[in-house]
């Protein structure tokens, strides 16, 4: 022992207290020794403070009850031994003693045991001392453990759980009871795949530990996000025997985090993304579009006099077209297309993929139309339009800047031709995609917009100029853009299927003319209807015609329909079908732009037609070119060796009606005798008086 044993001794003989004293330094035992010889000594001492490493008394002593003075030395020194030394005593006693605390009895006669007993004393103390403050340790942890903030769990090398704390409970949902024995499986939530499970289960094989975010769900449905940590406990020998996991609920800061991120990206009155996550998806796209050798499409959209609505009905009105003009355009793209606001009254979309450039300007048509509606600002309807300008990747720009940049420019373009405008960044492709996007938005109404025509061209005897039939061709009078020919129309109608509409409506109209005519007792000789190749493919050509003249009341053979050749040769054996159904109901039947269609005689002769229309290209450059003149002759060979009636397109000039004449086409159609006109003109010119023969010259 390093340390001085500090020994009370209670002792009232001096003799013995030296005797005794003198026995343990003999022993090697380092000591410092104090008597207390009577009642008052021990007292002082008592008073005093000290502290003692072991203490020896005697049993009788003169002024000292030792039962209460035990007590008292007990209650004092609770941690220190108390050795009796004395006389003989007897054994019933010393058993009492022994059983009120004192550690030991020694016999004065026998003090060859006394050293023994002391070391064996301390010995005892030494391991009470460490046993108590062990439990006082663990009486700490436990605590520490379930009052924790973080919540913990225990597990078994399995992975069952043995303890939580309170705050697990709290946080996880899971009473303790309800939760021991089951592993942590049970809580997650499906959000990490095997990769982070294995990731995890790795690191704690290799170091030991685990740390990280993870998901996991509260019992009762709920997301937790959590910073756990697991740490393996082993023992001596290097092998697991438990799981320590600590993790604290990180919910609401990974929820901030989140709407922070929102913020960052989106644009907060539009809910749209904002410039940054348009930057970001549009590389994105492109790198993806690089890849598949795809292409994408930018349009970069501003308002037209944004300013002046917001000027003049108020911030809290703009900012309420703002949200409507968003919801449009989120309203017209795909879902995988991004619409952003990139501030002010600047929006910008990305149309990815798109397989053709005519796909952009379809998204932009129907962007154009969807603001064709008035927006109701303040309880007043407002028209605003947008100029939207296109780049096309890879064509018009292989970066996002470029793109970008040249969507800009375009939209500078289409404002600076006016209002409700888009433009391409390259001009030609802007032309013809407006040209289709115009027209198509518009001839889509043109029909509920009472906005076609018919004019009539009147078909004449050239000799004498007398009206034999009048051919009825489609105009398109645009509120805007004026009169359209159908050159510009018929091939986008066709192109989308209106034709079939507008066939229907010219069968109408027309056959209704023609009677309206004929009742005044105008007469117009018979009325020619061009028909389309759709309408005859759609198979509803026989069941219109019929409806068309049971309506109107015009007989059947009043009415002729004209079928360019082109079509009947590409559908030869169901054209001839429905031909000849026709011809069965008494119309007549033409071929129109004859010449151009390469129909073999064998089979125009199994046709039920009635009439020829040489084509004006053959037409036109009579009488110099010699070519078209000798197929003007052998046309009307050919159709007179069948038996048709021939008549001629495209007749502008008195030496085309001569040639015509000299070589058989007596019948003539062109400007030489008037131009189509709308049905009153035509009525007033035509029909009102005797027709006015055209002179021979
Ligand atoms: P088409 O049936 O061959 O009609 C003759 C075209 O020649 C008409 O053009 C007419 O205005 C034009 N024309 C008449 N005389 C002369 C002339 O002396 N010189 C020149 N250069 N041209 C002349 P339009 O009205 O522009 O019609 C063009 C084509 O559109 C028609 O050719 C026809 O194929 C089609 N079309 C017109 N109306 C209809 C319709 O109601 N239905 C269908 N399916 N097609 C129609
Ligand atoms: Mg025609
Ligand atoms: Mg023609």
């Amino acid at each position: 022992m390093s340390k001085k044993l500090r020994i009370l001794l209670i002792e009232d003989d001096p003799t013995d207290f030296r005797l005794i004293n003198r026995h343990l330094s003999r022993a090697g035992l380092d000591i410092e020794t104090r008597r207390a010889g009577n009642a008052s000594q021990l007292r002082a001492i008592l008073e005093n403070g000290d502290r003692w490493d072991i203490i020896l008394t005697d049993y009788a002593l003169p002024d000292i009850d030792i039962e209460t003075g035990l007590s008292r030395l007990m209650e004092r020194y609770p941690q220190t031994p108390i050795i009796m030394v004395s006389g003989t005593l007897g054994e019933e006693r010393a058993v009492e003693m022994l059983k009120a605390g004192l550690e030991d009895f020694v016999c004065k006669d026998n003090l060859s045991r006394l050293v023994p007993a002391i070391l064996r004393a301390l010995k005892n103390s030494e391991i009470r001392r460490e046993k108590e403050a062990s439990e006082a340790r663990s009486r700490m942890w436990t605590t520490a453990f379930e009052h924790a903030a973080v919540g913990i769990f225990i597990t078994d090398p399995d992975c069952r759980i043995l303890e939580t704390n309170r705050a697990f409970s709290q946080i996880m949902g899971y009473p303790h009871d309800e939760i021991v024995g089951r592993t942590p499986g049970v809580w997650k939530s499906g959000h990490h795949d095997r990769d982070f499970y294995q990731s995890m289960w790795n690191s704690l094989q290799t170091t030991g530990q685990w740390r990280g975010e993870i998901r996991n769900r509260h019992r009762s449905g709920k997301l937790v996000d959590q910073w756990l940590t697991i740490s393996a406990v082993k023992d001596d020998t290097g092998s697991v025997t438990h799981y320590v996991a600590m993790f604290s609920d990180i919910s609401r800061l990974k929820e901030t985090e989140r709407q922070l991120e929102y913020l960052a990206h989106h644009d907060i009155l539009t809910d749209l993304p904002n410039r940054m996550l348009f930057n970001t998806r549009l590389e994105q796209a492109i790198e993806h579009a690089r890849r598949r050798q795809t292409m994408l499409a930018v349009l970069f959209l501003d308002l037209d006099r944004f300013k002046h609505i917001n000027d003049s009905f108020g911030h809290a009105a703009g900012d309420a077209l703002l949200k409507e003009v968003a919801r449009r355009l989120r309203g017209n793209i795909r879902a995988e297309d991004t619409a952003a606001r990139l501030g002010g009254d600047e929006f910008c979309l990305l149309l990815d993929p798109i397989h053709t450039k005519e796909d952009a300007a379809t998204v932009t048509g129907k962007i154009l139309t969807a603001f064709q509606q008035p927006f109701r600002v303040e309880n007043q309807e407002v028209h605003v339009t947008p100029s939207i300008g296109i780049s096309v990747f890879p064509r018009d720009g292989k970066d996002a800047a470029t793109l970008f940049r040249n969507a800009d420019a375009a939209m500078y373009q289409a404002k600076s031709q006016g209002s409700n405008g888009f433009a391409f960044y390259s001009k030609t492709l802007t032309d013809r995609a407006f040209e289709q996007v115009m027209l198509e938005n518009a001839l889509h109404k043109a029909i509920q917009n009472r906005e076609l025509r018919l004019y009539f061209q009147p078909q004449v005897e050239m000799r004498t100029g007398k009206l034999i039939s009048a051919e009825a061709l489609l105009r398109w009078e645009h509120p805007d853009m004026g009169i359209i020919p159908p050159s510009r129309f018929i091939p986008l109608a066709e192109e989308t299927g209106l034709i079939l509409a507008m066939g229907a409506w010219v069968f109408q109209a027309g056959c209704l003319q023609a009677k309206n005519w004929l009742d005044r007792g105008l007469h117009p000789g018979r009325l020619s209807l061009n028909v389309s190749g759709a309408q005859i493919r759609q198979g509803k050509l026989v069941a219109e015609v019929e409806r068309a003249l049971a309506e109107s009341g015009l007989p059947p053979a009043s009415l002729e329909l004209e079928v360019t050749e082109g079509f009947i040769m590409e559908k030869a054996e169901h054209s001839i079908e429905i031909l000849e159904r026709l011809r069965g109901m008494g119309v007549s039947l033409a071929i129109d732009d004859f010449g151009t269609g390469y129909s073999s005689l064998s089979y125009l002769k199994r046709l039920p037609i009635q009439r020829l229309k040489i084509d004006q290209s053959f037409v036109r450059d009579i009488p110099g070119d010699p070519d078209d003149m000798a197929i003007c002759r052998a046309v009307i060979a050919l159709g007179r060796s069948m038996g048709l009636d021939i008549i001629a397109e495209g007749v502008e000039t008195g030496a085309q009606r001569r040639f015509l004449l000299e070589h058989g086409c007596h019948n003539g159609q062109g400007f030489l005798f008037s131009r189509p006109l709308p049905a009153l003109e035509f009525e007033r010119k035509w029909l009102s008086r005797p027709p006015q023969g055209i002179e021979a010259p």
